[in-house]
Parts: C-alpha cells; structure tokens; sequence
C-alpha cells in the first residue's frame, strides 16, 4: 500500500518510520526540497494547492493523510472524491480557523476562554471592553508555536491598536488570559468504524509559546482525564473523525475543584504525543495509519511513565544524549535554526518516581542545545 501524507516535515517523518515495518510505503508533497521526509520515502516538492503537484502526488495513493493543519481545503476536497482522505476536510477547515473551532466547542458545551471574535479595530474595541486583560489576541487562520499572537496587558486605545498592529490586522480572537496550574493535551484515536481509544492525559509545559516538555501519563485527579476523553470524544464524533485528534487544554485550579478549559484542536499526529513511540504499546503514528487504512486499533496502554523534551534550535552530542540510561534520541534532519524543532529526546522509567529523579539529566542537556527564536 501506498500513503501519500501532505507535508514532509518531522510528523511525516516519524509516521513514516512507523509504518515501514507494517510493509506500507510513503510519498509525500512539500514544497521544500530538504522535507524531514526525504528519507522515508518519495518526496514530491510542490505547492499544496498546484493541480499539477496535486496529481502527481495522488497517483497510484491507496490512501490520504496530512501532517499539518494548514494544508488548503480546496486541495483535500480536490482528492476526496477519488481517494481516502483521512481525517476528511471537514476536520481541516475546523482545526484551520480558531473561530470555527472555538464555534465547535461551544456546540458541545466544552468549556473555553472567554472570547471573542474580531475583525477590525472597532471590533477589538468592543471586544476589549467586554474580554478585558489580560487577554491575547491570535489571528483565526496560520498560528503555530505561538506565533500570530499578540498579548493584551491594557485595554486602552494605544495598546488596542498596538496590539492590531501587531497580528497585521487580521481577523482574530481576543481571548482572557487563563491563569492556569497546568496545561494538558489528550490524544485519541478513531478508526474508521467509530470506535475511539484514548492514550492518557499529557501534561505539558511551554515556553515562549512553544511546547518544551510532555509527561505522561499525568498524576492529575481522575476527574480530568475522564473529562478530557469526554470532550475529545464528542470532538471526534461530531467530525466523524477518523485518525488521531489531538485537544489542548489549560487547567484552572487544584485537586478536586481543578478543571479543563480547551484551546485548541489539531487534527493530526500531535508533538505532545511523540513519547508514545516508546511510552505506549501503540505509538501514536502506528494508530493514525490503522485508523486511516480501516485496520484493527493498537492499545493506547502506557508501558511505564515516559517524558519528551523538545530539541529547539539545536541537537546535542549523540554521544552525550545516548550516554543516559533510558534516553532516546530523535532527530528530524533539520537545520537547526533559533525557535525551530529540529528533534527530541524520551526518557521511559518504570515509576514516576523514577522517571522525575532522571529527567533533569535529559532537560539540562536540552536546555544546553535549546535556542529559541
Ligand atoms: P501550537 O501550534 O504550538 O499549539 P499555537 O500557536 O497554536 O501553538 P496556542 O496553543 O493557542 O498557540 O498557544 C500557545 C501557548 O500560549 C499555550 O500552550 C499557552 O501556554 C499560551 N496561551 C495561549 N492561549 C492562552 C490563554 N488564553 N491564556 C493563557 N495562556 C495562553
Ligand atoms: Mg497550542
């Protein structure tokens, strides 16, 4: 079987080096010649909405999927009448546009920031006075690593417009800056006859707007996980979902009272998930093939407790990193450029306990490469 994945960055990557033992082959469309996919099978380097590159990427496909959510919807809704295209473009113009997904979660009663949508300037102006600060703008369409946002420390009219400035002027959301405890993503998987499996919460830490550390499973109360998979799965059905979905949300509060607030959807294999390849019976790569092709689920069961930290800007000594006991090296064949992931490191223990008293070895050697932008 053939999988045609639209990007060739590290997510195309790594699902690719899942499925070669499964005997599947990969092709990839990318506009950039030096893709993370090159070596994972046959790269396309084209526009993802050239009808030229279209066609000769989805020749001879048994199979669609994307690795980003920015690919153009025009694109997928061209190969879905021909082709499986997996999650479909619904999935795409919702995870696209922060406005439609935070319609989406309204919908389903999933609670989010108080927000609102804004056009123009006046728009923000009366957005502001009822949003307040400090709040944050991000423009509805293209953010990724907390670019396209800007932060609102005050609501008065030279810090609006600054702020309008500062996201070009496009259509945004403003939305309350959550003070949050914690923030958590969950990562399931649907497969083709609507059954959904949940790999456990995932507690994650950014830094300037980009993730830095996942830890998994949590040791948050049950609660939260059990609400997490709820709106995850309510998600996943009302998009007739069909691949891994991730959600990201934020957590108000402690212990009993502690709650999830969702940000944002990702319709595709998640950075927050990469410990999976080793942390979990099934990576999360291998489930999104099986879901894409109507194969059987693998188990989302965590095999012990497992940590990923992100290489950004820079890759340590392989040598060094293999040096710790229990550390895996992944690196994605990117030149290192400050703020960019280039690769990452997991570290899987038997405990949590464990697991905690070795990370600080893993951090510090990636806070000794790490440059952001
Ligand atoms: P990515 O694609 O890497 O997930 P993004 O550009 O889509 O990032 P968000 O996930 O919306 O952006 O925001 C990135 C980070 O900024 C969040 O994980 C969080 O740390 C912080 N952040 C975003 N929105 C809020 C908010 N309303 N309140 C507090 N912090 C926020
Ligand atoms: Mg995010």
């Amino acid at each position: 079987m053939l999988i045609g994945i639209l990007g060739g960055g590290q997510l195309a990557r790594m699902t690719a080096l899942a499925g070669l033992p499964l005997g599947l082959r990969f092709r990839f469309l990318d506009p950039a010649p030096e893709s993370p996919s090159r070596d994972c099978g046959q790269l396309i380097i084209g526009r993802y909405d050239d009808p030229d590159a279209l066609n000769t990427f989805s020749r001879g496909l048994d199979a669609v999927t994307c690795e980003f959510e920015n690919v153009p919807v025009a694109s997928l809704e061209q190969l879905a009448p021909r082709l499986p295209v997996r999650p479909g473009p619904r999935a795409f113009a919702t995870g696209q546009d922060r406005a439609n997904e935070k319609a989406l979660f309204t919908s389903l009663s999933i609670p989010v920031p108080e927000f609102a949508i804004v056009r123009t300037l006046d728009e923000l102006r009366a957005a502001a006075a009822r949003v307040g600060a400090p709040s944050i703008m991000k423009t509805c369409r293209l953010g990724y690593d907390g670019k396209g946002q800007a932060r609102l420390d005050h609501t008065d009219d030279a810090s609006l417009a600054a702020a309008w400035h500062a996201v070009h002027e496009q259509p945004c959301v403003l939305e309350r800056r959550i003070t949050f405890t914690r923030e958590a993503s969950m990562l399931c998987v649907r497969g083709l006859d609507g059954s959904t499996a949940f790999y456990p919460l995932v507690e994650n830490v950014h830094t300037k707007g980009i993730l830095k550390r996942s830890i998994a499973p949590s040791d948050w109360p049950g609660h939260l996980e059990d609400d997490a998979r709820r709106y995850a799965g309510a998600i996943a059905t009302s998009l007739d979902y069909v691949g891994v979905l991730a959600v990201e949300f934020f957590v108000e509060g402690e212990g009993a009272s502690a709650k999830l607030i969702a940000n944002e959807i990702a319709p595709r294999v998640h950075n927050s998930g990469h410990w999976t390849i080793e942390g979990a019976e099934t990576s999360q790569f291998e489930n999104h093939l099986r879901a894409i092709l109507g194969l059987p689920l693998g188990s989302t069961s965590p095999v012990g407790h497992s940590a990923m930290v992100n290489l950004i800007g820079g890759l340590p000594d392989r040598a060094a990193a293999m040096a710790i006991q229990g550390a895996h090296l992944h690196h994605y064949a990117k030149d290192p450029r400050p703020g960019r992931k280039v690769g990452h490191l997991t570290l899987r223990r038997d405990t949590r306990e464990e697991l905690l008293q070795a990370l600080p070895r893993v951090q510090a050697l990636a806070d000794s490469v790490n440059v952001l932008a």
